[in-house]
């Protein structure tokens, strides 16, 4: 499926979806969307190996489609701060030429951090929100925030002359989420308004029946801390799967003031104490 191209019509001229990378395959993200003389990139990430691959750090996306398109590449949009939708991007930026990249803040920041660790001069990285509009030649651009397990996720609504494409990144829905609520009625409106093509996969997507919602873990794990004060507890869990983590961290902190707030008290206690055995002169 690697580099299949999907035409979305049949104009002579109509736009194309290039798939380089996260088409039928966990990890290294990379649709290209290219109409006439424009093409603009969502996501850039990389994968990594299996066991197979012994000594190899990444798997990146074929670039080589953007090589021979070079000139017409205008700029590359990001929906999340998730290694497989950003990890590739020194890369790419080392061997071809990208005017822009757009990326939400937390993601944009992330960028950053890995540009300057590779010593990468980059300085046409921009930050986008929902309200955000683009627009490259006949190619228009406007995001959508969604939940995932990163904070500031976004989909991406891309119109041109030929329809409009929706390219929904990670997500889940969830209706009591750890942090902003997916903004449904922007997805509705665009639904309401007509999507020709809808680009969207998800983890377990396959598995039937709903995700449980974030809230749900939090009230899980506290209670379980709840229930073994004490005794030691050991959690699993994706190092980028910030909420999650935040919840963990969030327990540790109430545990920590619990524990100060008790020291505080016997410190209390023995002042009054000193004080009593100071009055009564024993
Ligand atoms: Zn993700």
């Amino acid at each position: 499926m690697k580099g299949e191209n999907i035409k979305m019509n049949n104009k002579p001229n109509g736009t194309k979806i290039v798939v380089l990378g996260g088409l039928g395959e966990v990890g290294k993200n990379m649709y290209c969307v290219m109409h006439k003389d424009s093409i603009v990139i969502i996501d850039a990430g990389v994968s990594f190996p299996e066991s197979e691959l012994m000594g190899v750090d990444y798997v990146l996306p074929d670039f080589s489609f953007l090589k021979e398109n070079q000139d017409k590449i205008k700029a590359l949009l990001i929906t999340h701060g998730h290694e497989d939708h950003i990890g590739s991007i020194p890369f790419l930026l080392q061997s071809i030429k990208i005017p822009a990249i757009y990326a939400p803040r937390h993601a944009k920041e992330l960028i950053a951090v890995k540009l300057e660790d590779r010593n990468i001069r980059y300085d046409s990285l921009y930050a986008y929100d929902d309200t955000t509009k683009l627009k490259f030649n006949d190619i228009e651009v406007e995001f959508f925030l969604i939940t995932h397990s990163v904070p500031d996720s976004h989909g991406i609504a891309i119109k041109t002359p030929d329809g409009r494409i929706v390219t929904t990144g990670d997500f889940k829905f969830d209706l009591t989420p750890i942090g902003p609520m997916a903004d449904l009625y922007k997805m509705a409106t665009l639904g309401h308004e007509g999507v020709d093509l809808l680009i969207s996969d998800s983890t377990n997507a396959l598995n039937e029946g709903f995700s449980t919602s974030e809230s749900k873990v939090d009230t899980a794990l506290n209670d379980m801390f709840d229930q073994y004060p004490w005794q030691r507890i050991i959690i699993a869990t994706f190092a980028s799967n910030i909420y999650r983590t935040s919840i963990v961290l969030n327990i540790f902190l109430k545990l920590v003031i619990n524990i100060i707030e008790k020291y505080v008290y016997l410190v209390e206690v023995w002042k009054i104490t000193l004080k009593y055995l100071q009055k009564v002169d024993i």
